[in-house]
């Protein structure tokens, strides 16, 4: 009798699939950067509930580095300490990329779902996002596996998933590309980090498609509003290197922000939209760093390494001041791209350039002294070289309406 009243132990998750029915689940997802705002609405629009993984932090961090491999790229550490995470707030479906490699990619997901299984985290599914070749459209296998609906509604709701994943995904490269030219002019430090802030809230409270449509004229004039010196004449870095170390603020340091408070214009054109283009044959901006990286690389070898040597050139050739190149310790594909520029590529086009490789102890001061190092050397540079008809205009159509808009006033 005692024993029918002692309620039998039952976890989150199997709790709200049973009130909710056996096809709910809640979905989650690793860190990478602002782009928690694109994966959100590609899964909630696909009918699924989502919990967005709490930002990168040092106990992520440290999870990550005590239950991995010892030489395991240093993503794949942050990104298991992201599954933790959301399992411990109740996620009980995880995605994640998979490739088919050429580098330790290809075995992230698999390897990760086995050490948070034997760790006790047994109620949760590991759903792969098929991501070698987005035109074999096996991702949406992914969508199907999500989503609540079994009839044509989730045709449908694929459908819009993939719409709003992809306008959110460009409109956060355009936040991105943004803040890049305007924080190197911002009269106080700090507003363009709230802009950006604000600016991702908005976008993800934005779920029409006409408010997306209007959505670059809000970026525009939010950041037209600060209070900016338009008298500077910054210098132009290129950011570039692997993909999650470029794009995860809490990894790199925020080696963006860092560059553009010491009034600098930062141009990073890696993105999540990027890669999605990339991926779906459709980004001749990749296909042109390619074609300047043949002679030097002539196939990919994982990572960003084939489209860093583009970029390193094609920066060079446009007059810019300096080039930032970062990647995880022990990143293969990444150490070559680094070894390409160093002994060849440095010494023909003479562009300045700074590695940062990082991993779990990293740290800020030696980073910021480094970077005012450098500025210090581009800045002597440019005073010294200056050829104002070699710094060519840069960036793409929305960069160039950010930098006429600095200039007008
Ligand atoms: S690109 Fe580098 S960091 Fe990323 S999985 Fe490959 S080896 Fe690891």
């Amino acid at each position: 009798m005692a024993q029918d009243l002692i309620t039998p132990y039952i976890t989150y998750q199997d709790f709200t699939r049973k009130i909710r029915g056996s096809a709910h689940m809640i979905v989650s997802f690793p860190n990478m950067g602002p782009n928690w705002v694109a994966f959100k609405t590609f899964f909630e629009k696909n009918g699924c509930e989502v919990i967005v993984p709490e930002p990168t932090n040092r106990n992520t961090i440290k999870f990550g580095v005590r239950h991995s491999p010892e030489f395991v790229c240093f993503p794949f550490k942050a990104t298991i300490g992201d599954f933790k995470n959301a399992l411990d707030k109740g996620a009980d479906t995880l995605v994640m990329a998979v490739d088919c490699g050429p580098c330790r990619f290809g075995f992230y997901a698999s390897v990760q779902e086995r050490i948070l299984k034997d760790l006790g985290y047994n109620n949760f599914r590991l759903i792969p996002l098929e991501q070698g070749d987005l035109l074999t459209f096996d991702w949406v296998k992914t969508l199907f596996k999500t989503s609540p609906f079994t009839d044509h509604k989730r045709y449908t709701s694929a459908v819009k998933a993939t719409i709003f994943f992809l306008k959110k995904a460009k409109l956060t490269e355009d936040i991105q590309t943004a803040e890049g030219i305007f924080r190197a002019y911002e009269e106080v430090q700090g507003d363009t980090t709230r802009i950006v802030n604000d600016l991702l809230h908005k976008l993800d409270e934005t779920n029409t498609l006409n408010g997306l449509r209007n959505f670059r004229t809000v970026i525009k004039d939010m950041f037209n509003a600060m209070d900016l010196d338009r008298t500077r004449d910054p210098l132009r870095v290129g950011l570039s290197g692997e993909i999650h170390i470029s794009l995860e603020p809490y990894v790199n340091l925020d080696v963006r922000k860092k560059f553009g408070e010491l009034g600098c214009e930062v141009h990073q054109s890696l993105s999540l939209y990027d890669w999605i283009m990339h991926k779906l044959h459709l980004n001749y901006h990749r296909k042109w760093f390619e074609h300047l990286a043949k002679p030097h690389l002539p196939m990919d070898i994982g990572g960003e390494c084939q489209w860093v040597i583009g970029e390193y050139i094609d920066k060079a050739n446009a007059g810019f001041d300096g080039f930032v190149h970062s990647y995880p310790f022990t990143c293969m594909p990444e150490v070559t791209a680094r070894t390409i520029i160093t002994n060849k590529l440095k010494k023909m086009y003479d562009l300045p350039v700074l590695y940062f490789s990082f991993d779990d102890q990293s740290g800020v001061e030696g980073m910021r002294t480094r970077i005012e190092a450098f500025i210090d050397l581009i800045e002597g540079r440019r005073k010294k070289y200056s050829d104002k008809e070699a710094q060519k205009e840069y960036g793409n159509h929305f960069c160039l309406e950010c930098i006429k808009l600095v200039q007008a006033k």
